[in-house]
């Protein structure tokens, strides 16, 4: 039976801290410490932090003191698709394993992987933020006895989408934290623009590295059973990205509207090729989202209106569904802005595609002796870098991540691209 951290893929590091804090957190259980906080203050492990005496002091006494290793709050970083996520839920699963050691096979591990467990609690955003109020109902309920004996565990993925109010909901809980509660974020860094510097002062950080395309082949193989020169290929093009890259080997979809835009750059013949280029590739992140999100959709909405009656007759159920008005346009809130972030989401898929693109003829022009991302499109890549030498793949590949950074700052989607697509036709 593989143990919780066997998908962590290329995560040798991270996986031996966590490894070592969930000991840790066995051995105050075992003990019957009341409360994690005598033990230990947050400590980073990162270099960085090794000039501040608080946290040399903490790792000091990490060294020698039983329970050190483990502490209330963690930070979970690294690039999307590193596995921020698997690696907090792999670590819940640790804590509340009947060994204290991620097993796999006992039910406290068992659940916690199934989502089911009763003192794991998965804030996963759907949309574009995390709100105060669900924050708050969160922090509450975290801080009650867990129902196991073991911790209350709350994991918090995409923690750089906490609204400024709900940060602050939860800054509370970090600082005077319920003895055993833990809370696991996830954010791609510790930047301030992705968590708020006193969240970070009290929490550990775990960071994690992209990892190594044959690191994500080797777990395609082994774990979804994909033929190894699919496997290759894919963890090539996915960049790095485990989820991508099984999506890649898997989705005939996936692969098709990658396609899609990797045709894009023979496209780009002139201004008018360059607008509809535009349109095709907004148009395409907006069918994919759009299909993303429609079954969840129908079925909030159906069960909405179960629950306000709106199947029913007579008079107590058409004042019920009117009374209700207010809960229909919350729900159609959530799901717009539900269907915005799948719609971003899936348009920065396709920027991350076409970056590696121009990035393979970057590195063609240079002669530097990496391996292309795309192996099925180096041909056309190397054309392209005869043609624009390494000047204008350059300034093509730094078009395609402004777009990136625009969208992300805010601006509207279709202008972005058509400003890429513009600055790719022309150099
Ligand atoms: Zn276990």
């Amino acid at each position: 039976m593989p143990d919780v951290f066997a998908d962590l893929v290329g995560q040798d590091e991270a996986v031996d801290v966590l490894r070592r804090a969930a000991a840790d957190a066995a051995a105050v259980l075992r003990a019957g410490l009341p409360d994690l906080t005598a033990q230990s203050d947050p400590a980073d492990p990162a270099p960085t932090s090794g000039s501040d005496p608080a946290q040399a002091g903490a790792a000091e006494r990490a060294e020698r003191e039983p329970g050190a290793g483990m502490t209330h709050a963690w930070i979970f970083t690294g690039p999307p698709g590193s596995g921020r996520s698997v690696a907090a839920r792999a670590f819940a699963a640790a804590l509340q394993c009947g060994h204290g050691s991620g097993c796999g096979a006992c039910p406290g591990c068992h659940t916690t992987m199934a989502g089911t467990h009763a003192d794991v609690r998965l804030v996963v955003p759907d949309g574009l933020s995390i709100g105060v109020n669900e924050m708050r109902a969160l922090v509450l309920r975290a801080a009650s006895t867990p129902s196991g004996g073991r911790w209350q565990v709350v994991v918090i993925e995409d923690a750089d989408r906490l609204t400024e109010a709900a940060g602050n909901a939860l800054l509370k809980a970090v600082e005077e934290p319920p003895p055993r509660t833990v809370f696991l974020l996830c954010a791609p860094s510790i930047h301030p623009d992705d968590i708020s510097v006193t969240i970070r002062s009290r929490c550990r950080v775990v960071p994690l590295r992209q990892p190594a395309p044959a690191a994500v082949a080797e777990v395609l193989v082994r774990r979804d059973g994909v033929e190894p020169d699919v496997a290759d290929w894919a963890a090539a093009a996915a960049q790095g990205h485990v989820g991508r890259a099984r999506r890649l080997a898997r989705d005939p979809q996936a692969r098709t509207r990658r396609d899609a835009v990797l045709a894009v750059p023979r496209q780009l013949t002139g201004v008018g090729a360059a607008i509809d280029a535009a349109a095709a590739l907004i148009g395409a992140a907006e069918a994919e989202a759009a299909a993303l999100v429609a079954d969840t959709d129908a079925a909030e909405r159906a069960a909405l209106e179960t629950a306000l009656g709106a199947g029913g007759t007579g008079r107590r159920a058409a004042s019920a569904f009117r009374g209700a008005a207010g809960q229909v346009k919350e729900l159609e809130r959530r799901q717009k802005s539900r269907a915005t972030r799948a719609q971003r989401d899936a348009l920065d898929r396709a920027l991350v595609d076409l970056a590696g693109f121009y990035r393979d003829a970057l590195t063609m022009a240079l002669g530097a002796p990496v391996e292309p991302v795309h192996t099925d499109t180096a041909t056309v890549a190397g054309a392209g870098a005869r043609k624009w030498e390494a000047d204008g793949a350059l300034r093509r590949l730094e078009a395609v991540l402004a777009c990136r950074a625009a969208i992300e700052a805010n601006v509207k989607p279709r202008i972005a691209v058509e400003a890429m697509m513009l600055a790719l036709w022309k150099g």
